[in-house]
């Protein structure tokens, strides 16, 4: 397991605090008996063993496909979960010390905002019934007069207007419903705003207003940011750190522009080559780079979890090695075998998990 990897800020005015340690974070559901089973549920290892800190006024990014746990990290950050082992501690409290209204007021601090809008705007309600509520629930501006001001100021701030908050979510057009849901997490004057595929559910043209308002609302409110999401082009827009999650650990964190500009581990080159493949000097994105899809997490491959798919260990298997280095399977036996752990980059503003993780040979499709 490894310490919690911090990367130098790179913004200026970023306070030297970490608002978020999370440090060797796991999260295992089933392994236990049911009523109706005396064979206990197989273990799934959503997250395992996660360690990041994000400091204040910065925006920490969590990249991985479906399935690699970044959803389940992210609800453990809010406190939706409690971890199997570890600790979460937001601005110098360990979530495992918190009661139920500790929790609650933690809840006003860190705000989750999801991908699909509808999910947390009440359908029967109309935008200023749903922001008002959110000032109800946790006591604040509990006079009409202050209340109304509030949350005047706050469809100002999202880009929406009065006429706004009298229509319900189904008068509104997607990018407007995301904006509500964003002045919804905001008008309880939260310190982070943990985003879970912010704009993915949005057309094309709506992204980049949605990207554009998130960063003006972090440079006026002076909020952290946690970014969940499956893009790493808009990882290399957004945060300032990153990890990017595989089968439930990091395979590669650290300083945004480190980790996207000269990314490491496989797993990330291959990302990076799908989202960026002019970059790589192609004009389409790669198909066949990363082969089949995200094993389950019932069944993590032995050794490297990565090697089943892995590119560069085809590579390195086809490029002749000796037979005694090599497994059954004709991949580098490390890889099947040893499980990698994370080492830094020289420089030390990033680290990878994996055994070749210095060779340079070009990713290539099979
Ligand atoms: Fe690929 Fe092997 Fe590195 Fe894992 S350790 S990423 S399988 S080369």
């Amino acid at each position: 397991m490894n310490a919690p990897f911090r990367a130098p800020p790179r913004r200026s005015g970023a306070e030297a605090h970490d608002i978020v340690v999370v440090e060797k974070v796991s999260r295992h559901f089933g392994g236990r008996k049911t009523l109706l089973s005396r064979v206990a549920a197989p273990v799934v290892r959503a997250v395992d063993g996660v360690s990041f800190t994000v400091r204040r006024g910065s925006c920490f990014a969590i990249v991985g496909e479906s399935g690699s746990g970044k959803s389940s990290l992210a609800r453990l950050v809010v406190g939706l979960l409690k971890p199997t082992s570890g600790e979460v501690t937001i601005d110098g409290t360990p979530l495992s010390t918190l009661d139920g209204k500790g929790l609650r007021a933690l809840r006003r601090k860190v705000q989750l905002v999801l991908q699909d809008p509808r999910a947390s705007l009440d359908p029967r309600m109309t935008v200023f019934d749903t922001l008002a509520e959110a000032l109800t629930v946790h006591g604040l501006h509990r006079e009409p007069a202050a209340r109304a001001e509030r949350i005047d100021a706050v469809i100002g701030m999202v880009g929406l207007n009065a006429a706004h908050l009298a229509r319900y979510p189904h008068e509104l057009s997607g990018g407007q419903r995301q904006r509500a849901a964003i002045a919804r997490s905001i008008v309880c004057e939260p310190e982070i705003l943990v985003l879970d595929e912010p704009v993915s559910a949005l057309d094309v043209s709506v992204q980049a207003q949605i990207i554009n308002l998130l960063a003006e609302l972090q440079a006026r409110l002076a909020l952290t940011y946690i970014v969940i999401t499956h893009d790493l082009a808009l990882v290399a827009h957004m945060a300032d750190t990153v990890g990017v999650m595989y089968l439930g650990r990091f395979v590669e964190q650290g300083d945004v522009e480190e980790v996207c500009g000269a990314p490491r581990h496989p797993y990330t080159r291959s990302l990076m080559a799908i989202a960026r493949p002019e970059a790589a000097g192609r004009r389409d994105a790669p198909s066949s780079l990363l082969e089949g899809s995200i094993p389950s997490p019932l069944a993590i491959p032995s050794g490297c979890s990565f090697h089943t798919r892995c590119p560069l260990a085809r590579q390195l298997a086809a490029g002749g090695l000796p037979s005694r280095d090599t497994s059954d399977g004709l991949l580098p036996r490390r890889c099947v075998e040893e499980t990698p752990v994370l080492n830094s980059a020289p420089g030390g503003r990033s680290a990878a998990s994996c055994h070749f993780a210095d060779q340079r040979l070009p990713i290539q499709e099979s």
